[in-house]
């Protein structure tokens, strides 16, 4: 009788068992996106890639909606935008909302509270994607207006291809690589294929634009291998500079560029390259406890699907993006909040809440 009557006392002065904690905060946040990367695109790297798996090794696992605001079949600007800035909106519209209007992405509100930013890509530094961290337009197709919004974003490290979009400029003949000097911006060029200098030689007093190519950067079929080495060097860089935390955005660009070409060879090299990076990205993730690693994508594409009995072999069944939910993948700090199903713009949501912005 005593002991019940304690035990009804201690069950009223104790929190309740059904609340949960709150969610531990990270310091940083990595999100991956593989851009048209789905199941079956996943599937075909564990296939062809040994064991451990990256993303086995993930602590959670979500699925996410990614239809925009008027096409089930969403295309990277509009899925960028979700999960860049929580909002659903048109094809095409980076950073925008349903209205035109510009709305403020994660990176943009990580800067104000003094973190540190930057992106890593496989396609132009202007491309949809990682326009969705810096930039508002109506169109992603104003590559050289994007160009000068990412020029005067305050983003502190970039990698990716497009110099031309800085340096060789139809519209206003300015050139942005000049501006981006006087901008305090170390600017490092690459053959192409390797990287020609060092992140880590360059003043931490200074940003760093990366670029990678003229055009768009090389396929991994063409020998382009820069994506794991560089993403590696990302993190590090931007720890060196961050002592409020930073956000990192890394995007395996050119897997949904495979898919929409229908090409099994080149997707398989963009997907092994995907998991080259990802294992080094997880294991630098592991040595501390202060990074949560998301893993997801902007939307599949091509409604691929897997075959074959001994060897795996790809069928394309469309060379447009579909409307299948897509994974994501989270370990670190905060991972536990991406379980479930969710809109792609619960991704920004989620971010935005474990940051504390
Ligand atoms: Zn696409």
């Amino acid at each position: 009788m005593m002991l019940r009557a304690l035990f009804a006392v201690w069950l009223l002065i104790t929190p309740k068992f059904s609340q949960d904690p709150p969610p531990e905060q990270p310091t940083n946040i990595i999100l991956v996106i593989g851009d048209g990367m789905g199941l079956a695109q996943i599937a075909l790297a564990e296939y062809l890639t040994k064991p451990p798996s990256p993303l086995a090794q993930m602590e959670v696992v979500g699925l996410q909606k990614t239809h925009s605001i008027n096409n089930l079949e969403t295309d990277s600007a509009a899925a960028g935008t979700a999960m860049s800035c929580g909002v659903k909106t048109f094809n095409a519209g980076v950073g925008v909302g349903p209205d035109s209007i510009a709305v403020k992405s994660i990176m943009e509100l990580a800067r104000a509270k003094g973190m540190k930013t930057g992106f890593v890509v496989t396609s132009s530094v202007v491309h949809a994607t990682p326009a969705c961290f810096y930039a508002h337009s109506q169109s992603r197709a104003t590559y050289e207006i994007i160009a000068s919004q990412l020029v005067n974003s305050g983003m502190d490290l970039f990698v990716g291809g497009g110099a031309k979009y800085f340096k060789d400029r139809y519209s206003d003949g300015i050139d942005l690589l000049k501006v981006l000097e006087q901008k305090n911006y170390s600017i490092l060029t690459s053959d192409g294929l390797n990287i020609q200098s060092d992140l880590a030689s360059i003043p931490l007093q200074n940003k760093i634009a990366c670029f990678t190519a003229f055009e768009d950067p090389l396929r991994a079929t063409q020998g382009r291998t820069y994506l794991p080495e560089i993403s590696v060097k990302a993190i590090d860089a931007l720890e060196k500079r961050a002592d409020k935390g930073y956000m990192l955005m890394i995007e395996a660009s050119q897997i949904d560029w495979a898919d929409h070409a229908n090409d099994q060879e080149w997707l398989a090299l963009e997907m092994q390259d995907a998991y080259s990076m990802l294992d080094v990205v997880l294991k630098k993730v592991k040595e501390d406890d202060n990074t949560l690693l998301i893993v997801t994508a902007d939307h599949e594409c091509s409604y691929m699907s897997l075959k074959g009995k001994r060897s795996p072999r790809v069928e394309f069944n469309t060379k447009v993006h579909s409307s299948q939910m897509v994974p994501v993948f989270a370990t670190g700090p905060g991972a536990e909040e991406f379980l479930g199903v969710y809109e792609n713009t619960a991704i920004f949501e989620k971010m935005k809440m474990l940051l504390g912005l």
